[in-house]
């Protein structure tokens, strides 16, 4: 369906298109428990989203509910023509998009905002059953997610370019910003909603279209954002999701010269592995990568409030986040209080389903990840670390581990080492400034680091030393749409949410106008 039969400016309800879609959608549709949960069942897709409609695969892919596997609910599996297809949609949209003016785009992405918001309660169920985080975590998420779009919408009508004070005589010079063409995003499963706002509002935003390839594990919080984007107008062919075998959708993507921008998030490995597939037709890429967060504690820091904020930052999602406190150190003279206050605060974590509104830390991913952690625990164990705390309350599935607290965490240990993505805190202690700068940046990650403390000359010395993309003092919320989010090292290139957000999806083209001399007898 073209721009003018959708009507660009309608909120719309639901029209008998999207009934019909939703009734030729129900043979595989999503358990009996997630439609019972929501309110708005028609959220609930199961097939792709391309070209303004709903599309099934040659197979399907059952979704387990982390919590207690059950199966969710089915999703396509595409075959490489019908990538095509959506890069295609992605293409022939392009144009007709970014010729609109910043005006209309921004309302669009404020219509996506406001009914985001609207069915912020559904699509938090969504997340908890396909994710396994616990309610409120997927309802902040939901909000945070939509943070974006409403920034990007705002952002929109501020994708400046410059003009030159010029080196050529008679000429002006300028630079204008334009967007970059189809972009090709891919996300991870721990953040299932706000890895996907956040790259499509900043893409949608300066007129770039979108074909989306969420995780396989979450794969209906995409699709329900996708039914959203449907329900406001966005033309065909501007938000594409696609679904299935993972390597085939990016070998797909990748390969096309049509697609101009990958925009990644996810492991480090995986990355690396996208930009050499990318390398062949030159794509600008982003890259969101892995962290191995220092969470340092300064010496006049209170101890309780520092143990707080170190148990926020560590079991986000359980423990599931890039942003995760990897590595906690704590000056010598606090470490036993310090060791002692934290376990007593993790006395406080309730581990189950995170619909149970008592439970404060759900279950991981998958057994294999759970296993991970125990890997990760035996590992550090057998080098020397202590074990201070463990959960002793029921765990109701292979899925879930037990938040665990590991005192003389060292360089040489796998958890020291690795992203953990799993509820152990490793505590480290630490004599002086120096050191803990040294050990915070003795890793091949950058992402994000902590610091905690008062005293302003070691905060400026932490600031300036620690070799992290982010570092946030005193406050673990650290991220949004005005902020520049992103790592160095391993951990990524390029920057999402804030005005940089836009370089990802843009280029700067350099105008050079020059007057002809005037002709001669005119
Ligand atoms: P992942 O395994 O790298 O997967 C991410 C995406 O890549 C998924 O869509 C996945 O598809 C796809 N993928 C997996 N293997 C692939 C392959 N061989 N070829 C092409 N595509 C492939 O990461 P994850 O386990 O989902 O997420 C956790 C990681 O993401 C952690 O390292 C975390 O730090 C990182 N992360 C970073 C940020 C950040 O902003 N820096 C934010 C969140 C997460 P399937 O699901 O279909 O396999």
């Amino acid at each position: 369906m073209g721009f003018a039969e959708r009507g660009i400016y309608s909120t719309n309800d639901l029209t008998n298109h999207h009934v019909a879609n939703y009734a030729s959608n129900s043979e595989h549709k999503a358990s009996h428990e997630m439609m019972t949960l929501l309110d708005d069942v028609r959220l609930v897709r199961n097939h792709a989203y391309i070209n303004g409609k709903w599309q099934c695969g040659d197979r399907f892919h059952a979704v387990e509910n982390p919590a207690n596997n059950q199966t969710v609910g089915y999703i396509s599996m595409l075959n490489e023509q019908q990538i095509e297809e959506a890069i295609e949609s992605a293409d022939n949209a392009f144009h007709p998009w970014r010729k609109l003016s910043a005006d209309q785009r921004a309302e669009l992405l404020m219509n996506w905002y406001y009914a985001i918001l609207e069915a912020k309660q559904d699509l938090a169920y969504l997340m908890v059953v396909e994710q396994g985080k616990t309610l409120a975590e997927a309802i902040g998420e939901v909000e945070y997610g939509a943070s974006f779009i409403r920034w990007f919408a705002e952002e929109a009508h501020r994708s400046y370019g410059h003009t030159i004070p010029s080196h050529i005589n008679n000429a002006q010079l300028s630079t204008l910003r334009e967007p970059i063409g189809v972009a090709a995003l891919i996300t991870p499963w721990n953040f299932p909603n706000a890895m996907i706002t956040r790259k499509a509002a900043a893409a949608l935003a300066i007129g770039c279209t979108v074909v989306i390839k969420p995780a396989s594990d979450t794969p209906f919080s995409a699709l329900a954002l996708a039914e959203l984007a449907d329900r406001c107008g966005f033309p065909a062919g501007v938000f594409n999701v696609v679904t299935g075998e993972a390597a085939m959708i990016s070998k797909t993507l990748c390969a096309s010269p049509i697609v101009k921008a990958l925009s990644f998030t996810g492991s480090t490995p995986v990355g690396k592995l996208l930009l050499k597939q990318a390398a062949d037709t030159v794509k600008k890429c982003s890259m969101e990568l892995g962290g191995n967060a220092p969470f340092i504690v300064l010496d006049d820091m209170d101890i309780e409030q520092a143990v707080q904020a170190a148990i926020d930052a560590k079991f986000q999602t359980s423990g599931q986040d890039c942003l995760a406190a990897n590595r906690i150190f704590v000056p010598r003279r606090h470490y036993g209080s310090f060791l002692s206050k934290f376990a007593e605060a993790m006395n406080n974590i309730v581990v189950g389903n995170g619909l149970d509104p008592k439970v404060t830390l759900g279950p991981l991913i998958s057994a294999s990840a759970a296993q991970n952690a125990a890997r990760l625990v035996n590992d550090a164990i057998d080098k020397g670390a202590r074990l201070i705390y463990q959960y002793q309350g029921h765990l109701s599935g292979a899925n879930f581990f037990p938040p665990t607290l590991l005192a003389d965490v060292t360089p040489d240990m796998a958890v020291y080492r690795e992203e953990n993505f799993c509820p152990v805190a490793g505590v480290i202690p630490y004599d002086n400034v120096e050191q803990v700068i040294k050990m915070s940046n003795d890793t091949e990650y950058g992402l994000a680091a902590y610091v905690y403390g008062h005293n302003i000359h070691n905060i400026w010395r932490c600031m300036r030393g620690l070799e992290f993309g982010m570092v946030s003092v005193n406050s673990v919320k650290m991220t949004g749409g005005p902020i520049p989010f992103g790592g160095v090292k391993q951990s990524g290139l390029g920057r999402e949410g804030s005005s940089h957000g836009f370089d990802e999806f843009s280029e700067i083209k350099y105008c050079c106008l020059g007057q002809l001399p005037t002709a001669s007898g005119s």
